[in-house]
């Protein structure tokens, strides 16, 4: 280690020796010093001061040990949206863009429309709906309270309207009906390997315990009495769960079954209307 405060070019060093990408050390970089990566490239003898030092050295070693870049930034971007994250939250997935892509295409039909995203976390899901389609009235829930003060601090910095609720699942929306029904709920499987390498994030957004369909269960199950004739349920799963998903939807008389893809190919989303 380089004693006393560094340079851009020996902070990079110190990253690579620590097992941190160099884009994610340029990124943390860029944060601490408050410049663009392109100033950094350009400037690899620009010195930190100690104090810019001594952060970012605890940022490479946070990162160098598994939290999501994300949490060290503060920030994700999600369906071109900004929104500030913390460990109260999922950092929000590219994946789950494709349930907000699906989203919108169906609500491209609908003149008033109501929206509720269960288990919204950051509001992510909620946020990138109320942002591309303003005419929707959404409503967003989790049975975290904290998760909702971060959601709650997006939408207001994203100046969007968004009515959020705390419960669990449809204790949050008794005796209401909607449109259309948006969940990305947390399932992977209680003994999952992949758990391991998610440590950072909070267990209950990511595991009901279990076989890990709990909480679609329990959405699939409730969705009936909470969606107007023809309203639709899209819901995210794990990338071997589609035909338990699409099981569990035929055995509560949803029709029009079906599933798409992530960006990797893996099944991710599947969705249906009520008769
Ligand atoms: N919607 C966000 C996204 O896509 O980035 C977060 C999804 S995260 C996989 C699942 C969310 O469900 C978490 O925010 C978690 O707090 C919430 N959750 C877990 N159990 C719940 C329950 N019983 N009722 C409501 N929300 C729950
Ligand atoms: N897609 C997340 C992951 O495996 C899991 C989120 C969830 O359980 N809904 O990284």
């Amino acid at each position: 280690m380089t004693p006393g405060p560094l340079n851009v070019a020996q902070a990079l060093h110190e990253a690579r020796a620590l097992g941190v990408d160099r884009l994610d050390a340029l990124m943390l970089l860029a944060d601490t010093l408050a410049c663009s990566r392109t100033w950094l490239l350009a400037h690899d003898d620009a010195t930190l001061s100690t104090e810019q030092t001594t952060l970012l050295r605890a940022c490479f070693g946070r990162r160098a040990s598994g939290e999501p870049l994300a949490y060290l930034l503060g920030e994700k971007e999600f369906h071109g949206l900004m929104l500030h994250v913390d460990s109260n939250v999922l950092v929000p997935r590219p994946d789950t863009e494709v349930l907000v892509d699906w989203a919108l295409e169906l609500l491209a039909g609908l003149e008033h429309p109501s929206v509720i995203d269960l288990g919204t976390g950051s509001g992510a899901i909620a946020l990138a709906v109320k942002h591309a389609h303003p005419a929707a009235a959404v409503v967003a829930t989790d049975v975290s309270a904290a998760a909702l003060e971060v959601a709650r601090a997006n939408a207001g910095w994203l100046a969007l309207h968004v009515e959020f609720v705390e419960g669990s699942w449809w204790q949050a929306a008794a005796h209401r009906r909607f449109s259309l029904v948006l969940s990305n709920p947390p399932y992977i499987a209680g003994g999952d390997q992949h758990l391991a390498a998610l440590s950072h994030e909070p267990t209950l957004a990511l595991t009901p315990g279990g076989d890990g369909l709990d909480a679609l269960r329990c959405i699939v199950a409730g969705a009936a009495v909470h969606l107007e004739p023809g309203g639709w349920l899209l819901l995210e799963h794990g990338f071997d769960q589609a035909d338990a998903v699409q099981a569990l939807l035929r055995a509560q008389g949803f029709v029009s079954v079906q599933t798409r893809r992530d960006l990797a190919g893996q099944p991710r989303c599947s969705g249906a209307h009520l008769p």
